[in-house]
């Protein structure tokens, strides 16, 4: 069927210092059944230390973007490879906060999922609409396009590899998160658009997750919309009591 994901996205918090003693609390609060996958998605310099801090646990380490390019003269960048052999298993592409304060294009993102793919990590390929665009009515037909341009010529063998965020951008860090059946529709229309792309049966194996707010409090009836397979959960990561409550209501 399809893995349920319960994903961190830090942004630009913790010094290498705060991901150790994260790591250690996690080792004690982590409920011991492996009923999900947990990833926690570093900033570039902290990948070594998180890598070599959750190796015990059941933590996976996430970045949270690349470059496209497999090497070469991009200064400030971080390929896919790099990303890899540190240590990464998931890397976070086209997050909201990239496409609007970093010019990420719809074509960049696609750039950068196909790189991923290509050198074995698991992008988690983000999509979502704006307040004005939800008010437009746009939302669904907005979010299908988002994924059909991330998706070109990624091929049916390496779409077991991505994995879908709906981050409706009115309800990142707001507080407000979309209803259950807000989100749990357009994840279902995430779903039919792979299907036409793929077919039915790879897009029952599409983990797709919800992103916004998520928090202890919400996190149990958005994970129960059937199409909402986990979450990627920013603040909330950043404490290892409130993530683990939001993975004990994965369950
Ligand atoms: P918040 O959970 O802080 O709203 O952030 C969501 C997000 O952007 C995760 O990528």
């Amino acid at each position: 069927y399809r893995k349920t994901i319960i994903a961190g996205n830090w942004k630009m918090n913790k010094t290498a210092t705060e991901t150790r003693i994260y790591a250690d609390q996690m080792k004690t609060l982590l409920p011991k059944a492996k009923w999900c996958e947990i990833v926690l998605c570093v900033s570039f310099v902290n990948i070594p230390t998180a890598a070599k801090s959750f190796k015990d646990t059941r933590l996976s380490v996430g970045a949270q973007n690349l470059h496209y390019a497999p090497e070469g003269a991009y200064t400030g960048e971080v390929s896919a490879s790099m990303l890899k052999d540190a240590g990464t298993k998931y890397v976070i592409v086209g997050h909201s906060e990239r496409r609007a304060q970093f010019g990420e294009t719809d074509l960049m993102v696609n750039k950068k999922a196909r790189a991923a793919v290509d050198a074995g990590l698991y992008p988690i390929i983000c999509v979502g609409e704006t307040e004005e665009q939800r008010e437009l009515g746009l939302t669904a037909e907005l979010v299908s396009l988002q994924v059909r341009a991330a998706l070109a010529g990624i091929s049916a063998d390496k779409l077991r590899r991505v994995v879908i965020a709906y981050e409706p951008v009115w309800a990142i860090g707001t507080g407000n998160t979309a209803t259950s059946a807000q989100a749990g529709e357009i994840c279902n229309e995430i779903r039919a658009t792979i299907r036409h792309l793929y077919g039915a049966r790879i897009a029952r194996s599409v983990t797709i997750l919800y992103g916004g707010s998520m928090n202890p409090e919400n996190a149990y009836e958005l994970l129960s919309q059937p199409d909402i397979d986990g979450g990627l959960v920013g603040n909330a990561s950043l404490s290892a009591s409130d993530f683990t409550a939001i993975i004990n209501a994965a369950n």
